[in-house]
């Protein structure tokens, strides 16, 4: 198994999930543009590195958590120094960030013709699971490779689940993004409507956690961050809008017609240009609140 890893990008998942590999006796070194990142990596007690090619240098297998499979793969094949040339036959990458299941096929390709194997490992849970290290992770690739790295994922998640070939694990966490952020826009609307009609929000809340309107947003949502206008949740509206039109690109390139999928992206589109890019994914409630006033 590896014991020399590297991480690329640490940011609000990405360094919480280094510092959890740093707790569980790896060597890890890291890279992220972010000055500020590195040295809160580098105060953890992790080496931090100037360029992503010098921290893959020595690893046996880095970890990619970026914001998604295009700068993935900008910064393994495409950069002036490609993560790919630095790093070792034999070692593995372990791509974590929510990336495109298709782009993800094509990097494997590309690294195996260099010796270097590939599992596609997102993650799902959040900011506050990274950070105690119970994510749930979905690994797909080549069963080997992936039983190979399994106990540098079982530092970061309390939940593993193969879910077959190299690209399963993306197309997996597209989806289920775009499930969640299906669930979180009919959650908001329901209170917001319901708040017009006079029912008290905190309320519904409690009601919908008992009844069959449950899901992650009512449960872990609404209060914390929308009905108390926090909206800090630590997942990115542009993140999330991403991962929906992942599931969409997905659905039409398998000829599915999936229609609530397109108004669902659609949505989360028009929230981030009017929130803007540092918006916060729960943002989309104060989005649709803004509908209701024009
Ligand atoms: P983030 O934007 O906080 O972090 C991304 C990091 O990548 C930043 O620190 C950025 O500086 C760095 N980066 C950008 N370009 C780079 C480059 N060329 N080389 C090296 N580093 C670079 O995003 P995040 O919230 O940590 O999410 C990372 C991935 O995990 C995304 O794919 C996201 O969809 C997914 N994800 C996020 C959450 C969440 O709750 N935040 C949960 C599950 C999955």
């Amino acid at each position: 198994p590896p014991s020399r890893l590297a991480v690329i990008g640490l940011g609000k998942m990405g360094l919480p999930m280094a510092k959890r590999l740093l707790g569980a006796g790896f060597a890890v070194a890291a890279y992220d543009p972010v000055a500020a990142s590195r040295d809160a990596f580098a105060a953890a007690g992790g080496r931090s590195c100037g360029s992503a090619a010098e921290a893959a240098g020595e690893a046996d297998a880095v970890i990619t958590m970026l914001p998604d499979g295009t700068i993935v793969k900008r910064v393994v094949l495409e950069d002036d120094a490609p993560v790919l040339e630095a790093m070792r036959r034999g070692s593995v990458l372990i791509e974590m960030s929510s990336s495109e299941p298709l782009t993800t096929r094509l990097l494997g390709e590309r690294l195996a013709e260099a010796g270097i194997g590939l599992v596609d490992a997102p993650v799902s849970g959040g900011v506050r699971k990274a950070e105690a290290g119970t994510l749930s992770i979905m690994v797909g690739g080549e069963p080997r490779t992936a039983k190979r790295v399994r106990p540098v994922l079982e530092a970061m998640g309390s939940a593993l689940f193969d879910t077959g070939p190299l690209g399963s694990a993306h197309a997996m966490k597209a989806l289920n993004n775009y499930v969640s952020a299906a669930g979180l826009i009919a959650a908001c609307e329901a209170v917001q409507i319901g708040a017009a009609f006079g029912l008290d929000q905190n309320v519904m809340v409690d009601i919908l956690n008992v009844s069959t309107g449950r899901n992650n947003t009512t449960e872990n949502k609404l209060k914390a961050y929308m009905i108390s206008e926090a909206y800090n949740s630590g997942f990115g509206l542009a993140l999330m809008a991403k991962d929906i039109g992942i599931a969409v690109d997905l659905a039409e390139a398998l000829r599915r017609p999936a229609p609530l999928s397109h108004h669902v992206v659609a949505l989360a589109r028009e929230a981030l240009t009017m929130l803007g890019a540092q918006a916060d994914h729960t943002e989309i409630d104060r989005y649709l609140k803004r509908l209701a006033e024009e």
